[in-house]
């Protein structure tokens, strides 16, 4: 789960976690980066992939309530599945898909996405082969091939970094996340910099020398066509916002 959603209400989440992403709706910026990344690589390979609706990527909980009760009643339907809100039983109508409750939803967080016709044998097919190189898992298959939801929380594949070149900074959410401590420590804020950018998975211990951190500023330079070396000069740090 990103960091930054830790404390959100599902179906509530503050504008800067989200990014709207072609086509409509809005993903989480872990998912929206991934997504994008899986959409590009489908169209290289000939497919083309887009949600089921713009509602079926982020859905805040008004909609999901809206969903909810045009799927579910409270008056009892024979044979058909039942889930708890609020206290009540409420019943799946006829020849309805499941929904979860409001706020139970992963598409509440914003890191789900469903996929318009996603049991066609080809673009089923493809996912199978695909949809792990870029982070999501289908923990609903085989009942719901479409639902895809993120399982790699901050820490972006292969794939997702080699799309976004490690340019595509996260929004940062100021409420939960630390800000770049400018002047304060410059190796650990050259460390959060390039954890923003997605290039470092470690700990901001202001220690440069660690292996961990010179992969990080030698993967981050030869993305930005610099030398592939882990000297941090003017150029580094300007593409890293340090000055
Ligand atoms: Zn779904």
């Amino acid at each position: 789960m990103p960091a930054d959603l830790k404390g959100v209400t599902p179906g509530k989440l503050p504008e800067s976690v989200l990014r709207p992403v072609p086509g409509g709706g809005k993903l989480h910026h872990r998912a929206a980066d991934a997504w994008n990344a899986m959409v590009a690589k489908a169209k290289a390979d000939g497919l083309e992939l887009k949600p089921t609706s713009s509602g079926d990527l982020y859905r805040s909980y008004d909609s999901q309530l809206a969903g909810f009760k045009s799927r579910y009643v409270l008056e009892p339907v024979v044979g058909t599945s039942t889930k708890s809100f609020e206290g009540k039983t409420w019943y799946l109508k006829k020849g309805m898909a499941m929904m979860a409750t409001p706020g139970k939803s992963n598409h509440n967080l914003g890191i789900a996405v469903d996929v318009s016709s996603a049991g066609e044998a080809k673009r089923l097919n493809w996912l199978i082969e695909n949809v792990k190189d870029f982070g999501f898992s289908w923990e609903v298959f085989p009942s719901e091939p479409w639902h895809l939801r993120l399982v790699t929380g901050d820490n972006p594949t292969p794939a997702v970094i080699a799309f976004t070149g490690g340019a595509s900074a996260p929004v940062v959410n100021l409420a939960v996340a630390p800000p770049v401590t400018l002047g304060v420590d410059p190796n650990k804020a050259l460390q959060q910099a390039l954890k923003n950018k997605g290039f470092y998975l470690g700990e901001i211990d202001g220690n440069i020398n660690t292996p961990q951190t010179q992969e990080a500023i030698k993967a981050f330079k030869v993305k930005n066509g610099l030398a592939s070396d882990s000297i941090v000069g003017p150029k580094v740090k300007e593409l890293l916002g340090l000055k």
